[in-house]
């Protein structure tokens, strides 16, 4: 699939994070702007991080302006994908709907809804009866303590296999040349008169002309190393998946105000996102208070899932942002570059923001649609709040 490729002495760009950003960043800047001197920097192996941990879920039904493009451009790189890497990332648009649980919720979803067709995004509102229709398995019942009173849905969201999409940016920027170092941990960051010069590992030295961190939960550890403080809260996020049942469940159900979120993998087995663990932690781990609370909100959507079985839990690491949106672009040390911030939603953003980071590293100014999302955003105000924007609370 990739070479198993040692580290050279220099290249021209470092990326710290082999997930799925780091490595569509690679691949980007191999394809799109001929730097293919690049090496992608994996503490493990590839693609475990939060790229193999999350629930899947793609759509691109922001409220804000900025991030609809981000996310939309994101879908439409998707919906090519397979195609692109020559590899099926099973991308499956098999709709996804946001449950609306009370009249809030209602006109919350409405203007979202209204707000993504101003952006040219796909968007219906299906009242409760529509709902049932669309996904007959779902509780409607008006005398359901969180009764459904209808539903925003974007046909073109769906899930797609998270291993397969590292697995096909990495075979296809491997291809381009870049080099993907496996358990090299990146222990220290140099820099040398306010710029980067390159990077101490576990397997030794690195020299490099720009650096671009990519590390999920682990951003803001790995900025520290530069002496760059980012204003990011780690947090575990968990999941976990029933044991496999025959089909019973189409598209994908996301309820902000009971906290669960749910499709079914082709295995059958019903995967089952949970809010974010209120302490902050490094620990990849499932624990039994989260999955209690997330088993009650899956149970008020689907009494008939009672009977189900749970086969395993674990959690990722996901760094949170004030305003719940991405940070992408230049840090205050020359050459130092982030992506990072995704929180809970960042699989989705997994080709769009590689391809914008790319861009923004090559010519060393922001992509267009990465310009919103600077680190300044932060002391000029400018924030982009998608706080509701998830099935999870932040
Ligand atoms: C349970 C859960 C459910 C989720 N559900 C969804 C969803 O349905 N839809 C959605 O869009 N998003 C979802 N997300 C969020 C999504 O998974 C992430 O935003 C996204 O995968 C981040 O990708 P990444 O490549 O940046 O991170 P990762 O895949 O975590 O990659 C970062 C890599 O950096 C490596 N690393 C860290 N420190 C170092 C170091 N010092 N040296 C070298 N390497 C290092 C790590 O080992 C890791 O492999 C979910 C997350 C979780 C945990």
């Amino acid at each position: 699939m990739w070479r198993k490729a040692g580290p050279k002495a220099r290249y021209s760009v470092v990326i710290i994070g082999g997930g799925g950003h780091g490595l569509a960043t690679a691949y980007y800047l191999a394809k799109e702007h001929g730097i293919a001197d690049v090496a992608v920097l994996e503490k493990g192996p590839i693609g475990l991080g939060n790229t193999g941990r999350n629930t899947t879920i793609i759509r691109s039904n922001y409220l804000w302006d900025e991030s609809a493009r981000m996310y939309e451009h994101s879908l439409k790189l998707w919906e090519g994908l397979s195609a692109e890497l020559n590899f099926n990332v099973m991308l499956s648009q098999r709709g996804v709907l946001n449950l609306a649980h009370s009249e809030h919720d209602v006109r919350e979803g409405k203007r979202r809804l209204n707000a993504n067709r101003l952006n040219a995004i796909d968007a219906e509102w299906l009242d409760a009866a529509a709902v049932k229709r669309f996904c007959p398995v779902l509780s409607v019942s008006p005398d359901a303590r969180y009764s459904v009173l209808g539903a925003t849905l974007q046909r073109r969201g769906g899930v797609a296999r998270h291993d397969a999409v590292a697995w096909g940016f990495a075979r296809a920027a491997d291809a381009h040349g870049v080099d993907i170092v496996e358990n090299c941990e990146v222990i220290a960051i140099r820099t040398a008169r306010g710029r980067v010069t390159g990077v101490d590992t576990t397997r030794g030295e690195i020299a490099a002309d720009k650096v671009a961190i990519v590390a999920a939960g682990h951003n803001s550890v790995v900025a520290a190393m530069a002496g760059v403080r980012l204003p990011l809260q780690s947090h575990p996020l968990q999941a976990l998946v029933s044991d496999p049942v025959k089909p019973v469940l189409d598209c994908v159900v996301m309820s902000n105000a009971v906290h669960v979120y749910l499709s079914q993998s082709d295995k059958g087995e019903l995967v089952i996102g949970a809010g974010i663990d209120a302490y902050n932690s490094y620990a990849q781990r499932g624990s039994f208070h989260v999955i209690e609370a997330q088993m009650a909100a899956l149970l008020e959507l689907f009494p008939s899932f009672s009977r189900l079985n749970m086969l395993r839990s674990w959690a990722g690491i996901v760094d949170v942002s004030p305003d719940a949106s991405p940070i992408i672009g230049g840090l205050p040390v020359g050459g130092l570059y982030l992506n990072g911030g995704w929180g809970t939603g960042g699989f989705k953003a997994t080709p769009g923001a590689g391809h914008v980071f790319a861009h923004t590293i090559a010519r060393d100014e922001p992509h267009p649609l990465a310009a919103p999302f600077s680190l300044d955003r932060f002391t000029t105000g400018a924030l982009i709040d998608e706080h509701g924007a998830a099935g999870v609370a932040h």
